[in-house]
Formats: C-alpha cells, structure tokens, sequence
C-alpha cells in the first residue's frame, strides 16, 4: 500500500510477524522485511504496487528481534539486495538475538549479513533519514526519520496507544521514557510502527504520545 510518493506500507500476517516498509530510491530499501513463513505473502504484496523483489537494494531492520529479521536471509536470496545493519545491531547481538531468542525457547536468527548502514543517516537520493538510537524495547532499536516529509518508521519504540514492551533481554523501562519523550519532539506526519496501526496526521501523532506518557510510561 502506497503510503507517500516513495514510501510504502505492508501490515503485519500474523504472530511473530512484523510491519514492512519499502522507501523506493537510490538504493531502494525494505526495513523490517518480518518472518520468513509471511515472505511469499509479502512479495504477492510488493506485486500489487508493481515492486519487484529485484528492484530492492537493501535489507535492513529496526532492530534484531526475530519477528522483525527472520525473512531477511529468504528475501536476500530472493532479490539480491544486500543486507546491511546498524553498528549497535551488532553491537547488542548476544543480547537481541541469542538471549531473545533463547527467553522464547526459538532457534536463534541467522543471515548473512553484507556490511553496516552509515551511523546517523540513510539516504535514498529523493529523501533523507536520520537514525534515531531509541533503546528501552530493546538495546539496538533504531528509528528512522524523515524531517522533509515527517515520516519516523519506529519499530517496537511507540505503538497505536502502546510502547514496546521493556521485559525482553536488554529491555529498560527508564530508557525508553527517555527514547519516547526524545521522539515525541519531532515534527511527525507519518508515525510507522513495527505492530498494530499505522497514525497518519500530525494532530493524532500528537495525541497519542500525549495519551502514552499520561496512560502507559508511569505505569511502566
Ligand atoms: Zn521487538
Ligand atoms: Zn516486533
């Protein structure tokens, strides 16, 4: 589903399945391609708005939780593109993939990974993202905002009416306050999530970080 000119929104399939956004550019990128078993799902998605699985460049996630980061081994084979991380997905590996993954009695992720997205930005020719670091859901979660057009894709950080939850490996309650209050100065249009609804206007963004810090951070 066309989201923006460039940028397009692909919902969750099912349990340990994640949203999927693809930014059409130069590279062309999917972050968050999801679970394998969903890949066939997602790539009869990709059809209805003429993307082939060619046409992307490059794999890359919010972070590594399985849900997010199972099918991007099965999608590299099956477009070519690379796949490239964050230096703190590397960095926090042991915590996010093998001790998460471990918490859930599930067979750690792999995939070979192609090399490292640049440290602050992502730029696909016609727009710009500068990465965010949020931890709080966990330690590596990235957010990625565009300014010009107002688009954050967040992952697990902040929901429709939710966070992520804190209680994972590597979880903090007291880091993700401080990661949501950080995003929620931002100029936002476009709030992504990696679960559940997507929030398309500023006024209702707006809303519901207020209704997060006033119903769910005190609570956490
Ligand atoms: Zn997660
Ligand atoms: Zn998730």
């Amino acid at each position: 589903m066309k989201l923006t000119n460039n940028l397009y929104f692909y919902p969750e399939k099912g349990t340990l399945d994640c949203n999927t956004y693809v930014i059409r550019g130069n590279p062309s990128i999917i972050i968050d391609p999801g679970s394998a078993q969903f890949v066939p799902a997602l790539i009869h998605d990709l059809h209805q708005d003429g993307i082939e699985p060619e046409d992307i460049d490059v794999i890359t996630n919010t972070h590594l939780h399985g849900d997010h980061c199972w099918a991007n081994e099965a999608f590299k084979e099956l477009s070519g593109a690379k796949i490239l991380c964050h230096q703190l997905h590397q960095k926090s590996y042991d915590i996010t993939v093998i001790k998460t993954t471990k918490f859930f009695g599930l067979k750690a992720v792999e995939f070979n990974q192609d090399g490292y997205l640049d440290n602050n930005k992502l730029s696909t020719g016609d727009m710009e993202f500068e990465l965010i670091h949020s931890p709080g859901h966990s330690p590596d979660s990235i957010c990625f905002y565009c300014k010009q057009e107002g688009i954050l894709i967040c992952g697990d950080v902040i929901f429709n009416k939710n966070t992520g939850r804190v209680d994972l490996p590597g979880g903090s309650a007291d880091e993700l306050k401080q990661s949501i209050d950080k995003l929620s100065h931002l100029e936002i249009e476009y709030l992504l999530p990696g679960h559940m609804d997507i929030i398309t206007s500023a006024e209702k963004v707006k809303s519901n970080f207020e209704f997060i810090k006033k119903h769910i951070l005190n609570w956490l």
